[in-house]
């Protein structure tokens, strides 16, 4: 039987729509397109996307690496607990990221009980065959994974915990639009969070600060034509929101993912990594929950943490250095030894940039 072809991977409709962009782009002046997702970063990089556009046209990646905006406070909590006996759990990328002096990977090295888990699911069945253990889950990731956290403490065992640093996409582009000191003309919205929150939040940023926005799939045909809808936005002054990914993506996002969240969690006040406390951008567990809150339960106190020594992180994060511009890059931070978190995750600009181009696409 023939391949079936994927028409979202088709290079002479990719093509097709890289001529149309750089038509439309003709007399429009610098557009800069943020995206807040690592995958749409791996996507545009694997593909060379940036490539085919015209130079006035730049994407930009924010903060959309769940790995790469956790503090390096976040990571110290999660030593701290690993040394008073807790079993940590935790997603594989994770223990490579650097705290303020260690890392997980070096606690586990040292003795203490650390444990990669592919899901939420398998940290609390640890819990629920091993009660004579106190398990700590660290719950990472946006609105993407947030839900499953808070579905699993529903039936939670009473030793089982959750140290969450979850955030929130949209408090975070609200920061960089008001705070930021980065041009930002639109954004690329990211598929997998749009799925569980749809439109409406993206519509209020909209409105508040006047930037077009655009919905967007993975693969190379759908982030292209994203591009091209957000500079005919631009050129035609509309300030709305498009759903490029209406194959997954519906305008009211996914209900019952919502309501799993409103229970369980409460907006906070928290810092993303190279950025200050972003109001209302954390998920903290509510006090219904509060058994199963690490930070309660274990009364986690770190010290002031420190960021890495040169890295360019926190600017990569904000968009407004690309990975190639730290001095760091590929020499002394390379992913088999990272030094920011960026170098560490799949999702994180600097490994991408290195797996693929080593830097070059975007000197
Ligand atoms: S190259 Fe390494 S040190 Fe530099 S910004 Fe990226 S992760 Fe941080």
């Amino acid at each position: 039987m023939p391949e079936k072809k994927n028409a979202y991977r088709d290079r002479e409709l990719a093509a097709r729509i890289a001529e149309k962009i750089r038509a439309v782009s003709r007399g429009v002046g610098k557009v800069r397109m943020m995206h807040v997702c690592g995958t749409h970063e791996d996507a545009i990089t694997k593909a060379g996307i940036r490539s085919l556009l015209p130079e006035n046209i730049e994407i930009i990646s924010g903060p959309g690496c769940p790995v790469c905006v956790t503090t390096a406070r976040e990571i110290d909590e999660a030593i701290a607990l690993a040394g008073q006996r807790v079993t940590v759990t935790s997603f594989g990328d994770m223990l490579k990221v650097p705290g303020s002096a260690s890392s997980l990977a070096e606690a586990k090295a040292s003795g203490s009980d650390v444990r990669i888990v592919y899901s939420i699911t398998d940290a609390v069945d640890l819990a629920r065959k091993n009660p004579g253990k106190e398990v700590t889950h660290i719950g990472i990731g946006f609105e993407t994974t947030a839900p499953s956290t808070a579905i699993a403490l529903l039936d939670a065992p009473d030793n089982f915990f959750v140290l969450s640093c979850h955030r929130t996409i949209p408090p975070a582009m609200d920061y960089l639009l008001r705070e930021g000191d980065n041009r930002i003309d639109g954004f690329i919205d990211p598929g997998h969070v749009s799925a569980i929150i749809g439109l409406e939040p993206y519509k209020r940023i909209s409105e508040r600060y006047h930037v077009p926005q655009v919905v967007a799939g993975f693969e190379p045909v759908d982030v292209l034509y994203a591009i091209l809808l957000l500079v005919k936005m631009v050129k035609d002054k509309d300030c709305g929101v498009r759903n490029e990914y209406s194959r997954v993506v519906r305008d009211e996002g996914n209900p019952k993912a919502l309501k799993a969240m409103e229970n369980v969690y409460e907006p906070c006040d928290v810092a993303w990594r190279g950025f200050p406390k972003i109001p209302g951008s954390g998920l903290a567990l509510r006090d219904e929950y509060g058994m199963h809150d690490a930070r309660k339960k274990f009364r986690l106190r770190v010290k002031e943490s420190n960021e890495p020594k040169g890295c360019q992180c926190g600017n990569v994060l904000k968009g407004k250095k690309y990975p190639s511009d730290c001095g760091l890059f590929g020499k002394r931070c390379t992913p088999d030894s990272p030094i920011g978190p960026c170098m560490v995750s799949g999702e994180g600009s600097c490994n991408i940039a290195y797996k693929y181009d080593r830097g070059t696409q975007h000197a």
